[in-house]
């Protein structure tokens, strides 16, 4: 699980952008957005990833973290 504290001021989200080629894991529909969040240090960038069918949501970690 991810472990990373989500409090606004430890780093800044992008905008909502529609996934592509993403599958939610619960319902395995496309209809899937990500916003991308760049931690307040710029050691790492995380993907933040929600279903909006189901309403779940999820973190994939960046290449770089
Ligand atoms: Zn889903």
């Amino acid at each position: 699980m991810h472990t990373k504290p989500m409090k606004d001021s430890d780093g800044v989200f992008s905008k909502w952008k529609k996934t592509k080629y993403t599958n939610c894991k619960v319902c395995n529909s496309t209809n899937v957005y990500y916003k991308e969040w760049d931690s307040s240090c710029g050691g790492y960038t995380d993907y933040y990833y929600r279903c909006n069918e189901c309403a779940n949501v999820w973190w994939v970690d960046g290449p770089d973290s």
